[in-house]
């Protein structure tokens, strides 16, 4: 199963799901920013006495529903959840 939208980039890459796609692919962009935003965003508020308080995932995701609409925020919201449950189940990846 091919998720490419017909970029065919000749640099493939493998998603987590096993699907190949070229690494300029919308779906690996967004297997990208979820591993992302779990390796970096904290999912709860940090309590330190810094100004700057990072994101938390869930603030990163609302902000990602406001600017591309809900259909990125759900697509994104479950990438990062499949991710999770991944780690759960000790797969390397
Ligand atoms: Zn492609």
């Amino acid at each position: 199963m091919s998720e490419c939208l017909g970029c065919e980039n000749p640099t493939k890459v493998t998603l987590r799901t096993g699907t190949v796609v070229c690494n300029t692919c919308e779906e690996w962009r967004l297997e990208c920013e979820a591993r992302w935003a779990l390796d970096t965003l904290p999912d709860r508020p940090e309590k330190k006495r810094t100004k700057k308080l990072r994101l938390t995932r869930g603030q990163y995701l609302e902000d990602v529903k406001a600017a591309r609409g809900v259909d990125q925020y759900m697509r994104l919201r479950s990438t990062m959840l499949a991710i999770l449950s991944d780690q759960k189940n000790g797969r390397a990846f």
